[in-house]
C-alpha cells in the first residue's frame, strides 16, 4: 500500500503540460489577435484555467490588447513567468522577447527558439493555452505543428471570399500536420451602424459558415463588426470582459471549444 501511495503522489506532483489551442488565419487583419484575446477571456470567465501565447512574431499585439506593453516577464529556473492581468489570462508575447522592429530579420531557427521559450514557460496550473499564431503558413506555424503538437486549431476568417481562400490554405497546413481543426470563426460578420442601427454586410455574411460546411468542419460562430470591439481593444480592455451581445458571442464560441 505504501508503494501505491508513493506512485500516486508522484503522478499528481507531475503536472500535465497545458493543452495548446492554436488560432490561425490565412491572412492578416481579419481579427485573429482580437479573437484570441477574447476567446481566452471568455474561457477564463467560464471557469477554465487559460493562458495566452502571442506567437505573432511580425506584429505582436497581445500586450496592447491587455494594456501591459511596458511590463516585462520575469524568469524563474531559466523559464519565463507569464505576465498577469486584470482579466485572469496570464500572457507571454513575442513582443516581450523580440526587440521592437527586429523581428522581421529573424530566420526560422531563431523564431523557433523564441516560440519554445513562450510555450515552455512557468505556466503553473494553467490547463489550456490559446496560441495567437502569425497569419499565413510560415516558420512559426511549422515549428508549432512539428514540435509542440497542438491539440487543435481554430481558424478565423472574414466572410470575404479572398480571406476564405487564404483560410483554406491555413486549414490544409494544419491538416497536413495532423492537427485537428476545432472549427471556423466568422469575424466582422454584419455591421450595426452606431447612428441609425441599420444592419449592413460590408464583407458579406455566412461565407465562413458555408465554407465550413463544404469542408465538413465545425462552424463555431460569428462575431459582428462592431466599433465597440475596436475601441475597447485599442484601449486595452478585452470586450469579452464586459456584458452584452459582444461578450455573449465570445462566451458562446468558448463554450463550443470543449475541455
Ligand atoms: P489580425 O490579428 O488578424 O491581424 P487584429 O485582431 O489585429 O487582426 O484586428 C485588426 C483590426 O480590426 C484591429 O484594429 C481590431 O480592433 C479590429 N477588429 C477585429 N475584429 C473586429 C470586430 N469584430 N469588430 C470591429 N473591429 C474589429
Amino acid at each position: 500500500i505504501e508503494g501505491v501511495t508513493k506512485v500516486q503522489v508522484a503522478m499528481t506532483a507531475e503536472r500535465r503540460p497545458p493543452r495548446l489551442i492554436v488560432v490561425g488565419s490565412g491572412k492578416g487583419g481579419v481579427g485573429k489577435s482580437t479573437f484570441s484575446a477574447n476567446l481566452a477571456v471568455a474561457m477564463h470567465r467560464a471557469g477554465r484555467k487559460v493562458g495566452l501565447v502571442d506567437a505573432d512574431i511580425y506584429g505582436p499585439s497581445q500586450p496592447r490588447l491587455f494594456d501591459c506593453e511596458d511590463v516585462k516577464p520575469t524568469a524563474r529556473d531559466d523559464k519565463l513567468v507569464p505576465v498577469p492581468n486584470d482579466y485572469g489570462v496570464p500572457l507571454l508575447s513575442m513582443g516581450h522577447i523580440v526587440p521592437q522592429g527586429q523581428a522581421i530579420a529573424w530566420r526560422g531557427p531563431m523564431a523557433g527558439k523564441a516560440l519554445d521559450q513562450l510555450i515552455n514557460a512557468q505556466w503553473g496550473d494553467i490547463t489550456d493555452i490559446i496560441v495567437d499564431l502569425p497569419p499565413g503558413t510560415g516558420d512559426v506555424q511549422l515549428s508549432m505543428l512539428q514540435k509542440h503538437k497542438p491539440a487543435g486549431a481554430v481558424i478565423v476568417s472574414t466572410p470575404q471570399d479572398l480571406a476564405l481562400m487564404d483560410a483554406v490554405r491555413a486549414i490544409s497546413l494544419f491538416e497536413q500536420g495532423s492537427i485537428p481543426i476545432i472549427g471556423l470563426i466568422e469575424n466582422m460578420a454584419g455591421y450595426v451602424c452606431p447612428h441609425c442601427g441599420e444592419l449592413s454586410d460590408p464583407f458579406g455574411i455566412g461565407g465562413a459558415e458555408a465554407a465550413a460546411k463544404s469542408m465538413n468542419l465545425p462552424f463555431l460562430g460569428r462575431v459582428p463588426l462592431d466599433m465597440v470591439i475596436r475601441r475597447s481593444s485599442d484601449a486595452g480592455v478585452p470586450p469579452a470582459s464586459g456584458e452584452g451581445l459582444i461578450s455573449d458571442s465570445f462566451a458562446a464560441i468558448a463554450g463550443r471549444i470543449s475541455t
